[in-house]
Parts: structure tokens; C-alpha cells; sequence
């Protein structure tokens, strides 16, 4: 069993910290937030005092952060702080850009470093079964696998430095434009007079299905139970895709490519969290359509 320092410890690290505990390694974990401490405390971690601490003597190093701007401040802080045989795994969702230079920052000090984002919210976090979309040269890959599939049910190589968070983002702006698409088509089937149900058994099986129409229908008793069934609370908060369609437009504007799904569905989440609607599953976003 390794040492494994876990920093970052919310709504998901929270989760994938008492899995690694509970596969029988030694979490030094730190948050800055003392429930979260807390948290990680009670299902089997041990609390470290600052992220450097934690660090210590670490053969493995995971961070599941909010935001590019903290993953870069906290790497600062660690990188010259960890073992020079340490693995690094940022399972963040950051921009990509962002990712190659924390790793570069890391490989430079002799450390492996993969980017590590996951698809799958809180419930796959903590059930440890999340998809893990890898990025960095093959040899950290596969040192960093083996900790990560403790974690999930899948773990994917998605190229070098960098390709984890381009594979996440892309990823999400389908699902954002798929939602948004699916949402829509409801909205006017029913106007045009079709009963929900009948359409989700035609399209479901039809062109028009998608994992946003089959797996998380947001449309009420329609489909498998989602949160639309529970007035679109939990699942996949509309503040997260916004974040997630914010980094791909960045990305799209740096990379030079033309992403029009991407950008509207960028507007419409930026709408929904403009008017207080952010705390809410994605999928809600059909209510706006209905009420016009
Ligand atoms: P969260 O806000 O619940 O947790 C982030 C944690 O990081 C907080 O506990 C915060 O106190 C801590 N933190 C911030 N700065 C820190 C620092 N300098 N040192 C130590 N701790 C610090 O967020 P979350 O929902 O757990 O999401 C984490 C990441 O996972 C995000 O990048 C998010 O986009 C991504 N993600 C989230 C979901 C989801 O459903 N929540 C799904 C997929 C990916």
C-alpha cells in the first residue's frame, strides 16, 4: 500500500479520498475547508496540515481542485515539496493549457505528472466509479493508472501532456449541446401535440438518440429515473456545464476552431446562470424552452 497525499477534498475529491483510504492506502489529506477535513478525516485519512505536509514522503499525489487558477497556486507549492520518485495525477477539469504547464513545471523537478479529469458526479465519486481520461507520455500513465482505477471503472489514455482535459472538454460540449438539443426537440413534440413518451420510444431508438436523451431524459417520468424526476435537483449542477462550455470555447478560440453548438450552448447556460438557475441539474434547462 502507498502513501497517497489527496488534496482537495469537496463534493468529489471528497469520494475518491475515502476510496483510496478504503483500498487500504495511507491519505494524507488537506482542504482548505475544515468540514471537508473533517469529512476526509472520518472515512479513514489522515488530515495534514497544509498541502506541502501532505506531500511528504508521497509516492502519489492527487488534486481535485475547482479551477485552473488553484491547481497552478498549489503546484507552486508542492512541486519542489514531493519525493522525486512521485507520481502526480491532476483530476481537476481545468483548460488545457493550464494542464501542459503545471505538468511541465513538474517534470522539470523529475516528477511524473499526468492530467486526470473524470466523467461521472458526485454519486460515481464516491461509488468509485468514475471515467478517468488521461493525459501525459505513457510511462507516468502507467504509473498513475493503477491508483486512478481505485478510484474508477475506467481508465483511458487520451494522448500526451494535456489530452485528459482536451478529451473532457470536448466530451462536455457534446453533452452540453446534446442536452440543449434534446431539451428543445421535447419541447416542440409536445407543442406539435406528441405525448413525451411516445416521443422518447421513437427517439430513443431512432437518429436522434443520445446518451442526454437515453440515460438522463430531462423531461419527468420519462425514461430511467434522472434528476428531472426529482424537480432537477443534483446530478450535473448548470454552474458545472457552464464552466465546462466556458474552457472548450477558450480552448476553441485558442486552438483556432469553429465550434458554433458549443458557443450557443455556452449562451443559453450563461443565461440560465445569470438568472440564479446555476445551482440546478443541466438538464432543467428545458423549462426555459417550455415557459416561451
Ligand atoms: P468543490 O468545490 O466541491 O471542491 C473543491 C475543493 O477544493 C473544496 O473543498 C475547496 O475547499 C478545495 N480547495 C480550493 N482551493 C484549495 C487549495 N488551495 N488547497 C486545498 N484545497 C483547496 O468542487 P467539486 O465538485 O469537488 O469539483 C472538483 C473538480 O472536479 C472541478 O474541477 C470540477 O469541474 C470537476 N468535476 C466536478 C464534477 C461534479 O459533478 N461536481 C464532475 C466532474 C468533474
Amino acid at each position: 500500500m502507498a502513501r497517497i497525499a489527496f488534496i482537495g477534498l469537496g463534493n468529489m475529491g471528497g469520494g475518491m479520498a475515502a476510496n483510496l483510504a478504503k483500498a487500504g492506502h495511507d491519505v494524507r489529506a488537506f482542504d482548505l475547508s475544515e468540514d471537508a477535513l473533517a469529512r476526509a478525516e472520518a472515512a479513514g485519512c489522515l488530515r495534514a496540515p497544509d498541502a506541502v505536509s501532505a506531500v511528504d514522503g508521497a509516492e502519489a499525489v492527487v488534486t481535485m481542485l475547482p479551477a485552473g487558477t488553484h491547481v497552478e497556486q498549489v503546484y507552486a507549492d508542492i512541486v519542489p515539496a514531493c519525493a522525486p520518485a512521485a507520481v502526480l495525477m491532476d483530476c481537476s477539469t481545468i483548460d488545457p493549457a493550464t494542464a501542459k504547464r503545471v505538468a511541465a513545471a513538474a517534470i522539470a523537478h523529475g516528477l511524473a505528472a499526468v492530467d486526470a479529469p473524470v466523467s461521472g458526479g458526485i454519486a460515481a465519486a464516491a461509488a468509485g466509479a468514475l471515467t478517468f481520461m488521461v493525459g501525459g507520455p505513457e510511462d507516468a500513465f502507467a504509473r498513475a493508472e493503477p491508483y486512478l482505477a481505485q478510484m474508477g471503472k475506467a481508465v483511458i489514455r487520451a494522448g500526451g501532456r494535456g489530452a485528459g482535459q482536451a478529451a473532457k472538454i470536448c466530451n462536455n460540449m457534446i453533452l452540453g449541446a446534446t442536452m440543449v438539443a434534446t431539451c428543445e426537440a421535447f419541447v416542440l413534440a409536445q407543442k406539435l401535440g406528441l405525448d413525451p413518451q411516445a416521443f422518447y420510444d421513437i427517439s430513443s431508438v431512432s437518429s436522434g438518440q443520445s446518451w442526454s436523451m437515453t440515460s438522463y431524459c430531462p423531461v419527468p417520468s420519462v425514461g430511467p429515473e434522472t434528476p428531472a424526476d426529482r424537480n432537477y435537483e443534483g446530478g450535473f449542477a448548470a454552474a458545472l456545464m457552464l464552466k465546462d462550455l466556458r474552457l472548450s470555447q477558450q480552448a476553441a478560440a485558442e486552438a483556432g476552431a469553429h465550434t458554433p453548438m458549443g458557443a450557443r450552448a455556452a449562451e443559453l447556460y450563461e443565461a440560465m446562470a445569470a438568472d440564479g438557475e446555476g445551482g440546478r441539474d443541466f438538464s432543467a434547462i428545458i423549462e426555459r424552452f417550455a415557459r416561451r
